[in-house]
């Protein structure tokens, strides 16, 4: 039988009931394990390679992304072990120039000194031709702009270029979209935000439909050990059992924040794919079940950002985002290329109309 988005992230991963036994087993803290004296290694004998309780939180997201899963420490792990198991010196790899800055200085640093050449495509295209290319990482909806790109046709389009796609997944969830589904050979993402949602992790996973190719990174992720701990795998993947609700609320917020800012003629750049006339509105409502809680806009300068944000009482301070609480970022903070006024507005699962009410204010405060 198939289930339905909540079913399926409240039972992923668990495994066969067993009396006496609790529905999702608690971390296994083990570096090494006792092996059998005579016959060696067998099912676990050392963390770095295997370790139960995340073997059991990769079981729960490959469900999820419809492709078996590897776990990372972090997002950028998870990424960066992807890049450097597949691309080899004189590759030439597409990334997002609008995504998530830290890839790309990777591929500024790491990948250019190993003489890997990197193109940089905005994720609302144009997109250049593909051929002579070893792999296009998409990143969509994009961080921190929000714009979406076609994963189906540039799937396609990779491969006729001979090309693998990637596509990282971190923003939408595998309960927001499946790029696997879609066409993609590999998902990466950060599990550090909305799939785990608490802020109080770093994770990161690689998911990809090829057995040879998660093989490869596998044994890349063994010999270079960027493994996430039992306890964050056991408190993620008890999180990821109300990941359902959790983006429902907050893309429910994001959806009446998102209003509440194109009415207002004090506020700029609204984005959220989600609304009807959302540059990326289309092809979201395509390949998307739902569309994530962040919202990107504009205050016209640090200063009225730094304002809005002290006069807030539910709005947090804080980079990340698809937490249970609602935060803002003014990205440039961080050398982000973005202007000194953009926000990027992380919607939490407070009740809708309080956050409305709140942001109403703290936006007339800051004026
Ligand atoms: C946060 C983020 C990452 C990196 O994840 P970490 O868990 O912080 O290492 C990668 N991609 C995107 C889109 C992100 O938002």
């Amino acid at each position: 039988m198939s289930f339905s988005d909540g079913t399926r992230s409240v039972h992923a991963g668990l495994p066969a009931p067993e009396v006496g036994r609790p529905f999702l087993p608690g971390p296994v803290f083990a570096a090494p394990y006792h092996l059998d004296p005579v016959t060696g290694p067998g099912e676990h004998g050392y963390a770095r390679t295997e370790q139960p309780t995340r073997e059991a939180l990769e079981v729960a997201i490959g469900e999820l992304e419809g492709g078996p899963a590897l776990a990372f420490a972090s997002g950028q792990a998870a990424i960066t072990a992807f890049l450097l198991s597949v691309v080899k010196a004189g590759d030439k790899v597409a990334l997002p120039a609008d995504g998530y800055f830290p890839v790309r200085a990777f591929a500024r640093g790491a990948l250019a000194d190993l003489g890997v050449e990197s193109v940089l495509v905005p994720t609302a295209g144009p997109y250049p031709d593909l051929s002579g290319l070893r792999l296009v990482l998409l990143e969509t909806p994009a961080n921190p702009g929000l714009d979406v790109a076609d994963i189906r046709a540039l799937a396609d389009a990779a491969h006729a270029a001979g090309a693998l796609l990637a596509v990282d997944n971190t923003a939408a969830t595998p309960l927001g979209q499946n790029p696997l589904a879609l066409g993609a050979d590999v998902v990466v993402a950060s599990g550090t935000k909305a799939l785990t949602g608490h802020s109080d992790l770093l994770l990161g996973y690689v998911a990809a439909r090829d057995p040879e190719l998660l093989a490869k990174v596998e044994n890349w992720r063994k010999l270079t050990g960027g493994v996430p701990g039992a306890f964050d795998c056991w408190l993620a993947h008890r999180s990821i059992a109300t990941m359902d609700l959790r983006l429902a609320r907050q893309s429910q917020n994001a959806a009446a924040i998102a209003e509440l800012l194109v009415g207002r003629s004090d506020v700029t750049g609204v984005r959220w794919p989600g609304l009807a006339d959302d540059p990326s509105y289309e092809i979201a409502r395509e390949q998307m079940r739902r569309i994530p809680g962040i919202v990107a806009f504009d205050l016209g300068s640090a200063e009225r950002v730094a304002r809005f944000l002290e006069a807030a009482e539910l709005v947090f301070a804080a980079t990340s985002f698809g937490g249970v609480h609602t935060t803002a970022d003014r990205r440039a903070q961080f050398g982000d290329d973005t202007p000194p006024g953009f926000v990027r507005f992380s919607c939490g699962i407070e009740d809708t109309a309080d956050l409305v009410a709140d942001v109403t204010r703290a936006l007339d405060a800051s004026k």
